[in-house]
């Protein structure tokens, strides 16, 4: 049986178990993201959304935009999901609150078209200018 994914918010008050991904790993450079995250860009795994748990704490979830809805630590803010009612059945987590981070890698760069310019990738992963598949 594989390892679980594990995760926890910057204060501890929430833990997370997910797994198994469903795709592979991004980074999101998309202006919800920034401003979200208060960073240039967000790192996501994607898992079904009943293949995640807390186990602890509950975390505070808000509608960020029509239909999409982001969650966080209430107390330390830590971004934890996001979900779209567009894909019920997913639900994306946040790669710098693994664990482990250094164990999944991003495979590419997604929503290059809000970067700022300074925000040049240099790992040459592919970029889109949007999501991957538009
Ligand atoms: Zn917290
Ligand atoms: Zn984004």
């Amino acid at each position: 049986m594989p390892e679980p994914i594990t995760g926890r918010c910057l204060c501890g008050a929430i833990h997370y178990a997910c797994g198994p991904l469903l795709y592979p790993l991004t980074l999101c450079h998309c202006r919800s993201c920034r401003r979200a995250s208060g960073a240039h860009a967000l790192g996501w795994l994607t898992v079904a959304a009943t293949d995640l748990r807390y186990t602890q704490g509950q975390p505070v979830e808000f509608e960020s935009s029509r239909g999409r809805h982001r969650a966080f630590c209430g107390h330390c803010g830590s971004p934890l999901t996001y979900r779209s009612d567009a894909r019920p059945a997913e639900i994306d987590v946040t790669l710098g609150t693994l664990d482990r981070p250094g164990r999944l890698a991003p495979v590419d760069h997604i929503w290059m078209e809000d970067a700022p310019g300074w925000d040049q990738p240099g790992d040459g992963l592919p970029r889109y200018p949007r999501g991957r598949h538009a």
